[in-house]
């Protein structure tokens, strides 16, 4: 699931068959980047081309995977960053930033001949929150208005597409101005996976793992209700670390067991209050 080398630009890994659960998100996702592959028809019926697409859900449920494996479907460079890094104490940093990430993207997408780019804004209300209402000012609208006027640039003429993938868990604090037909009019809800979404997803972060034939995946899904796709995974982890402590070749019942007492008992000491 990594990235194939160490520049961030590179495709990802990563396909929808690695994404476990999320039937709709995915199905919406899909149906979505098809409409960036049909770039003619497009143009010949003159429909506004899709700029921007968001991801919102809870933490650790896939956006991230998500996007990067979108990009890997409609072949395209795939640049990350995160809404964070555009924050500075500095006026016009973060704007200057901003434009510098969709030349960025526009001449490594040209460089590797690729007709696509997709560049994945991760906690995107960190720079989209609803303008005049951040306590650090007018640099935070700066550089939302930057992204704003980048989105409406994105034009059906291009050489290269530019599809910005945002992520966020908090969709309720964006600014209105980001949602508005022509910028982020997608909306792909990723929520926390149901029982069959866990099953999936504890299948795929078991495929490499040697499990013993007792272990029921079934039953573990059940036992994990309101786990996220991370801990999912971290669950998985934790269950061949238990087995390999014990020196046992295979991850029995019983390490899935302790894994999940581990991994709640985490939860829970993330989330006591600091004093
Ligand atoms: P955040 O909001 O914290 O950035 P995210 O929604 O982007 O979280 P990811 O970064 O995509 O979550 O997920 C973190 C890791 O958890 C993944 O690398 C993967 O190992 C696992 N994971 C999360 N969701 C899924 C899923 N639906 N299927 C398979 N693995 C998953």
């Amino acid at each position: 699931l990594s990235i194939g080398s160490g520049d961030k630009s590179m495709i990802p890994e990563v396909d929808f068959s690695d994404i476990g659960g999320q039937d709709a998100a995915k199905q919406e996702l899909l149906e979505a980047l098809n409409f960036v592959k049909s770039k003619q028809q497009i143009k010949d019926l003159g429909i506004r081309p899709l700029k921007g697409l968001l991801l919102s859900g809870p933490p650790g449920t896939g956006k991230t995977l998500m996007a990067k494996a979108a990009a890997n479907y409609i072949d395209s460079v795939f640049i990350s960053t995160s809404g964070s890094e555009f924050i500075e104490m500095y006026a016009g940093v973060g704007a200057k930033r901003v434009r510098k990430l969709f030349k960025e993207a526009r001449e490594k997408a040209k460089k590797s001949d690729k007709n696509n780019a997709i560049i994945f804004i991760d906690e995107i209300d960190v720079l989209g929150s609803k303008r005049g209402q951040n306590s650090s000012h007018m640099e935070y609208d700066q550089t939302l208005n930057q992204l704003l006027t980048e989105l409406d640039g994105i034009s059906v003429d291009d050489q290269v597409n530019v599809l910005v993938i945002g992520a966020t868990n908090r969709i309720d604090i964006l600014d209105k101005a980001l949602l508005r037909p022509g910028r982020f009019d997608r909306v792909v809800k990723v929520d926390l996976p149901d029982k069959e979404g866990r099953e999936h997803i504890l299948k795929i972060h078991t495929r490499n793992k040697p499990l013993a034939t007792e272990v029921d995946l079934t039953q573990l899904a059940k036992e994990t209700f309101r786990f996220s796709g991370a801990q999912l995974e971290n669950l998985t982890n934790e269950a061949a670390i238990m087995a390999l402590r014990e020196e046992a070749d295979q991850i029995s019942s019983e390490h899935f067991r302790e894994a999940i007492d581990k991994v709640m008992m985490g939860e829970k000491l993330n989330r006591k209050p600091k004093e």
